[in-house]
C-alpha cells in the first residue's frame, strides 16, 4: 500500500521534495530535541494524486491512524473536550519544497464545533479566548475552503468594532465575540456554504483546500516570478494547535539568526504579545522588537537565543523560525533558510565562510548570481535630502522614486506607460503580488520587518518602507494621508527602504558604495570562472563602468546608437535623402569625424581590451522623425519634410524587424560600412600613436549566408590593407546562420550570438509584441519561462550547440561568444559557460555574469589556481 501520511518521528530520512520544506524542517527540529507540537505530514505525492486524479485510495483511513496518535501524544481528543480536557485542535498548514511565503493558505484551530467552543472555554477558563478561536476558524475555513471573500468576514468585525466603540480586536469582549461567530456561522448558511461542525468533515474539507491552493492564482503568480517548477505540488502539516492568545504571558513570534536586511550576524526578530501567529504576518498590528523580550522575560529570550544558535549550526545556513509562547513555553513551528536582500547574502556568505561554518566555495555558490544588481541600488543622498515627511520601518534597501499607485489595477497601468511606480498600500497581502512586482517601490502603513510586504519586497528586490503608522490609506478612494499631507494616485514619492524615510517629490540620490564584501566573495569565485566576461556597452561613460565592474572588454558595441544623438541626427537624414554623390559624400564624411572621435573615447577607456564593434544594424527608417510628425510638417508646407515624408513612404517595411537592415543595407549600401570601418581603424591608429594598445574588433549582423559574410570581408579587406587587420566576425542571429556555421567560421575570427534576435526568429515572435501573450503563455504553463528573459535550452539553446561545434570543426582557431540580454542572466550564463569563450552583458549585469560562470564553473570542477 502506498503510504502517505508520517508522524514527525516517523519522516525521518525522508526528503525535501516529499515533505516539503515545511514539514522537513519540522522533522529536523523535532530530531534535534527542540520542543516542536505533535504533527503529521501528507506528503506532496499524495497532493499530486489529488489533483490528478480527485482522490487518493487509502488516504483517509491513514488520516484518521495519524489523529488517533496524536491524541495518544497529547491527551486530548480531537474536537471534544473530555474529562475537563480541552479538545484537541489542529493547525492544517501548506509547505511546497520550495519556500512560497503566503502564498498558500493554512487554517488553524481546525477541529472546534460549538460544543468545543464550551469545553475549551472551561477547561482555559477563558470564554473569550476560545470564541476568538473559533472566529478565526469560520473566517479562515469561511475564505480557503468555502470560497467567501476575506472581506466579507473583516467587515463584520470592523462593523462590531464601530458599534461598540472599541479601536482594537483585544477590546471585544466574550459575548462580543461570541455574537460575531454566531454571525458568521449564519452567514455561511445562508450563502449555500455551511460551515461543518463536524471535526473530520473540517480535516477533510481543509486538507483537500490546502492541496487545491496549489492551483490558485496567487501562487502560480509565485511560481512564475520565481520560476519554480508547476508540478511539485504541496505537502499538508497537520499539527496540534498551541496558543500565543492565551494571555500576557503568551505570544508569537518570528525570528531570524543573521538580519535578513543587513546580513549582520545575531539574533533578530519581532514578537506579538497575547496573539496568535498570523496576526505577525498579516501586518495586523505592528509587533515589538524581540529583544524588548530582555525586559520583561529575559529567560524566554535567552531561550530563543539559543535555538537560534542550534538551528544555524544544524541548518549551515541564516533561519528565519516562527514560535510561539503559551503561558510562557516555548514551541517552535516553522524553520527555513531566511531570505534576504542581495546586501544580506554577500554578507552571510563571506561571514559563514570566514566564522568556518562553510566553505568559500560553499559561500561562492550561497549568492543568487541575479540578486547582484540590487547590491548596486542607489540610496537617499541624506547629506542633502529634505526633513522626511513621514517614516516607516527599513524592510528593503535601496532608493525608489515613482507615482504613487493604490492597486494591482494603477501599477499595471503606470507599467504599461514606462513610468516609475510607488505602490502605497495599508498593508500587502498575496493578492497585491502583481504590483508588488511591477512597483519600483513598496509603502504601507501597517506591518513589521517580517510582514507580507517586506518579506516579498526583499525576495523581489524592490526596495521598500512598512508599518509607517502615521499613514492612512483609502485604496478604494485612491488616496492616502499622513501629517497632514495628502497623497492621490500620481504623486511622485521617494522612499529610502535602508532608512525607512518617505520623501514628498524627487530627492537626490547617492550611487551605491563599493561593496568590501562583494569584492572578497569574487575574489573567491573568480579562480573558478573559466567563461570570459566582456560588456555591451556604446558609450565610453558605460565602458569604463563596466571595466570597473571587472569586464574584460566590449562584446557588442552598437554604433547605431551614436546616430541618435542630436547633433547627429540632421546628418543622418541627409544621408538618407541625399540625392548624389557629393551630398552623400558629405553626410559620411560628417558621420565619419563623430564616429572617429566616438571608437577613439571607447577604445581609450577600454585600453588593452578587445572592444567588438558591430557595423549599423537598424533599418534606415528608424531615423526619420515619426510619421505623424512629418506628415503635419509636410502638410504646414515644410519642404525638408515633405521630402523626408517621401523617402519615409519609400523606405516603408510591414515587418522592419526582418527587412532592410543589418548585411543586407551594408551590402547594398557599402560606403556605410567603409565609413564605420574606416573611423573604426584611424580610432585606433591615432590612439596607437599615442603609445596606447587599442584592441579593436569588428562584426557584422544579421548575416544568414556564407556569400553575404564573404562579400563584407572582401569589403573590409580592402580597408584592412590600407591600416593592417583586426579580427572580423559576425553575429549569429538568424537561425539559417546557425545551420550554417560550418560554412561561415572559415570567413571569420569570431563568431557572436545574438540571442535577442536568435530567439525571437526561432521562436518566430518579436519581443516588441509579445507582451501580449508571452505573460499568458507563461501563467498557464504552456511555456515554463519567458524566453526573452532566460536562455531556452532545447531550441535556441540547440541552434546555438550546433552552431559552436560545426563552426569549432570547420575553424579551430574560431573565438565564440554571446552578446544578447541574455549574457547576463545568471541561468543563462550557467547554460553557455562550458560552450564558449566568452558572454557580453549590460555593465550593471558585469557582476551577475562574473559570479553565474564561476558557480558554473565550480559546478564543472573547474579547480582555482
Ligand atoms: P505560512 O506558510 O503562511 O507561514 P503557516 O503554516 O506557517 O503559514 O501558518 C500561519 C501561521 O500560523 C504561522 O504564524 C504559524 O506559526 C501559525 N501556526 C501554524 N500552525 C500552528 C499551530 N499548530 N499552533 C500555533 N500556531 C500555528
Ligand atoms: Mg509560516
Ligand atoms: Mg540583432
Amino acid at each position: 500500500m502506498d503510504r502517505f501520511a508520517y508522524l514527525l518521528t516517523e519522516a525521518q530520512g525522508l526528503s525535501r521534495e516529499v515533505l516539503g520544506g515545511k514539514g522537513f524542517g519540522l522533522v529536523a527540529m523535532h530530531r534535534a530535541g527542540l520542543p516542536v507540537p505533535p504533527a503529521f505530514i501528507l506528503s506532496t505525492a499524495a497532493c499530486r494524486r489529488f489533483l490528478q486524479e480527485g482522490e487518493v485510495p487509502g488516504l483517509w483511513e491513514e488520516v484518521e491512524a495519524k489523529v488517533a496518535a496524536l491524541e495518544g501524544l497529547t491527551g486530548k481528543r480531537f474536537g471534544r473536550g473530555e474529562g475537563g480536557a480541552p479538545p484537541l485542535l489542529v493547525s492544517v498548514r501548506s509547505g511546497a519544497p520550495v519556500s512560497m511565503p503566503g502564498m498558500m493558505d493554512t487554517i488553524l484551530n481546525l477541529g472546534l464545533s460549538l460544543e468545543g467552543v464550551g469545553a475549551l472555554a472551561r477547561a482555559t477558563g477563558n470564554p473569550r479566548f476560545a470564541w476568538d478561536a473559533f472566529r478565526r476558524l469560520l473566517a479562515m475555513y469561511g475564505e480557503v475552503v468555502l470560497g467567501e471573500r476575506a472581506e466579507v468576514f473583516e467587515e463584520r468585525l470592523s462593523a462590531l468594532k464601530a458599534r461598540r466603540g472599541v479601536r482594537t480586536d483585544a477590546e471585544l469582549s466574550a459575548e462580543d465575540l461570541e455574537e460575531l461567530a454566531l454571525g458568521y456561522l449564519r452567514h455561511l448558511e445562508a450563502r449555500g456554504t455551511p460551515f461543518p461542525l463536524d471535526p473530520w468533515a473540517q480535516l477533510r474539507g481543509a486538507v483537500e483546500a490546502v492541496f487545491r491552493s496549489w492551483q490558485n492564482p496567487r501562487a502560480r503568480t509565485y511560481r512564475r516570478i520565481y520560476g519554480i517548477p508547476e508540478d511539485l505540488g504541496t505537502a499538508v502539516v497537520v499539527q496540534a494547535m498551541v496558543f500565543g492568545n492565551l494571555g500576557e504571558d503568551s505570544g508569537t513570534g518570528v525570528g531570524f539568526t543573521r538580519n535578513p536586511a543587513t546580513g549582520e550576524k545575531g539574533l533578530y526578530g519581532e514578537y506579538l504579545r497575547n496573539a496568535q501567529g498570523e496576526d505577525v504576518v498579516a501586518g495586523v498590528r505592528t509587533p515589538e522588537p524581540l529583544e524588548r523580550l530582555l525586559d520583561y522575560a529575559p529567560g524566554l529570550y535567552r531561550e530563543i537565543e539559543a535555538i537560534a544558535q542550534l538551528l544555524e549550526r544544524h541548518f549551515r545556513d541564516m533561519q528565519d523560525f516562527e514560535f510561539t509562547v503559551e503561558r510562557g513555553r516555548l514551541y517552535l513551528l516553522q524553520t527555513r533558510s531566511g531570505k534576504r536582500t542581495a546586501q544580506a547574502a554577500v554578507r552571510i556568505a563571506v561571514e559563514m565562510a570566514e566564522e568556518g561554518l562553510i566553505t568559500r566555495e560553499e559561500a561562492v555558490l550561497r549568492v543568487e548570481a541575479n540578486a547582484l544588481p540590487g547590491l548596486l541600488r542607489p540610496a537617499v543622498d541624506r547629506e542633502r535630502a529634505p526633513k522626511p515627511f513621514l517614516q516607516g520601518l527599513p524592510a528593503s534597501p535601496g532608493a525608489a522614486f515613482g507615482h504613487a499607485v493604490f492597486s494591482n489595477e494603477a501599477a499595471e497601468r503606470y507599467a504599461a506607460q514606462g513610468l516609475p511606480a510607488v505602490l502605497v498600500r495599508p498593508e500587502t497581502t498575496p493578492e497585491d503580488i502583481t504590483g508588488m512586482y511591477l512597483a519600483k517601490g513598496i509603502l504601507t502603513a501597517r506591518g513589521g520587518l517580517t510582514s507580507h510586504a517586506a518579506v516579498v519586497a526583499r525576495g523581489l528586490g524592490v526596495p521598500a518602507v512598512v508599518g509607517a503608522e502615521a499613514l492612512r490609506v483609502y485604496p478604494e478612494e485612491g488616496r492616502a494621508v499622513a501629517e497632514g499631507v495628502e497623497i492621490r494616485e500620481g504623486d511622485l514619492l521617494t522612499l529610502d527602504g535602508g532608512t525607512g524615510a518617505v520623501y514628498l517629490g524627487a530627492v537626490p540620490l547617492v550611487e551605491a558604495q563599493g561593496e568590501a564584501l562583494l569584492a572578497k566573495l569574487l575574489a573567491w569565485a573568480e579562480p573558478h570562472r573559466r567563461l570570459g566576461v566582456r560588456a555591451n556597452a556604446d558609450t565610453p561613460l558605460d565602458a569604463s563602468r563596466a571595466r570597473a565592474f571587472g569586464a574584460e572588454g566590449i562584446g557588442l558595441c552598437r554604433t547605431e546608437h551614436m546616430f541618435f544623438a542630436e547633433e547627429r541626427l540632421p546628418w543622418v537624414r541627409r544621408l538618407i535623402l541625399a540625392a548624389t554623390e557629393e551630398e552623400e559624400e558629405a553626410a559620411l564624411s560628417a558621420l565619419f569625424a563623430f564616429q572617429k572621435e566616438d571608437f577613439k573615447a571607447i577604445l581609450r577607456a577600454m585600453d588593452g581590451l578587445p572592444v567588438t564593434v558591430r557595423l549599423l544594424d537598424p533599418p534606415l527608417h528608424e531615423f526619420l522623425p515619426p510619421w505623424e510628425e512629418l506628415k503635419a510638417k509636410a502638410e504646414a508646407g515644410d519642404e525638408e519634410a515633405q521630402a523626408l515624408l517621401e523617402r519615409a513612404q519609400a523606405l516603408r517595411e510591414q515587418n522592419p524587424m526582418l527587412g532592410f537592415r543589418g548585411v543586407r543595407l551594408l551590402l547594398l549600401r557599402p560606403s556605410i560600412l567603409r565609413m564605420q570601418l574606416r573611423a573604426l581603424l584611424e580610432a585606433a591608429q591615432e590612439l596607437r600613436q599615442e603609445g596606447l594598445d587599442p584592441r579593436p574588433e569588428v562584426m557584422v549582423p544579421l548575416v544568414a549566408d556564407p556569400k553575404e559574410v564573404e562579400r563584407a570581408r572582401a569589403l573590409a579587406e580592402e580597408l584592412f590593407r590600407v591600416y593592417g587587420p583586426i579580427p572580423f566576425g559576425t553575429m549569429i542571429e538568424t537561425p539559417r546562420a546557425a545551420l550554417l556555421a560550418g560554412e561561415i567560421a572559415p570567413l571569420v575570427d569570431f563568431f557572436s550570438f545574438g540571442t535577442n534576435d536568435l530567439t525571437q526568429m526561432a521562436f518566430g515572435l518579436s519581443r516588441d509584441d509579445a507582451g501580449k501573450f508571452l505573460p499568458r503563455y507563461v501563467e498557464e504553463g504552456l511555456f515554463p519561462f519567458d524566453p526573452t528573459e532566460r536562455l531556452d535550452e532545447k531550441g535556441v539553446g540547440r541552434l546555438l550547440r550546433l552552431a559552436v561545434e560545426e563552426g569549432r570543426r570547420a575553424n579551430p582557431r574560431l573565438k565564440v561568444g554571446l552578446c544578447g540580454e541574455h549574457g547576463g542572466e545568471a541561468r543563462s550564463v550557467a547554460l553557455v559557460a562550458p560552450l564558449l569563450d566568452y558572454t557580453s552583458a549590460s555593465p550593471y549585469r558585469v557582476l551577475t555574469a562574473r559570479l553565474a560562470a564561476a558557480q558554473a564553473g565550480l559546478k564543472e570542477g573547474v579547480a582555482a589556481g
